[in-house]
């Protein structure tokens, strides 16, 4: 991958790490108002033992892709970024572009869903405008 291309990546990962942690952020700050509420008599302790489950998962999937993103900002630092973590070949440009935060090519990828199976691979967190732009 081109310096300049990697370059663009890095910008776009802390550009995303910025906005996962604002989102934890913003989580964090929901919980404690639920537990605000939680503390008055008249609110609905199931409902918010409820909403707090939710919170915990939403913020739960976006603390893996923050970890994520920050492992890449690393690997872009030590020179590593854009080989693949399985098998040491070159992950695809075309992938990185989409996925700049991956650690496998899309060969080691396949080979992990299908080790995981499909039904948990497509609860992988992906933000929904990385999705879109997916490459095959
Ligand atoms: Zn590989």
């Amino acid at each position: 991958m081109k310096q300049v291309d990697v370059e663009r990546l890095r910008q776009k990962l802390e550009f995303q790490r910025h906005e996962a942690q604002q989102f934890l952020r913003r989580m964090d700050q929901e919980a404690r108002s639920l537990d605000a509420e939680a503390a008055q008599d008249s609110a609905d302790q199931c409902v918010i033992s409820l909403s707090k489950e939710a919170l915990f998962e939403r913020s739960s999937q976006r603390r893996t892709v923050l970890g994520l993103i920050e492992a890449a900002l690393k690997r872009i630092a030590d020179g590593s970024f854009g080989t693949c973590v399985g098998c040491g070949n070159e992950v695809q440009d075309q992938r990185l572009q989409a996925l700049p935060w991956t650690q496998f090519c899309l060969r080691c990828q396949g080979k992990l869903e299908d080790k995981i199976g499909a039904s948990l691979s497509t609860r992988t967190p992906i933000p929904a405008t990385a999705m879109s732009r997916r490459a095959g």
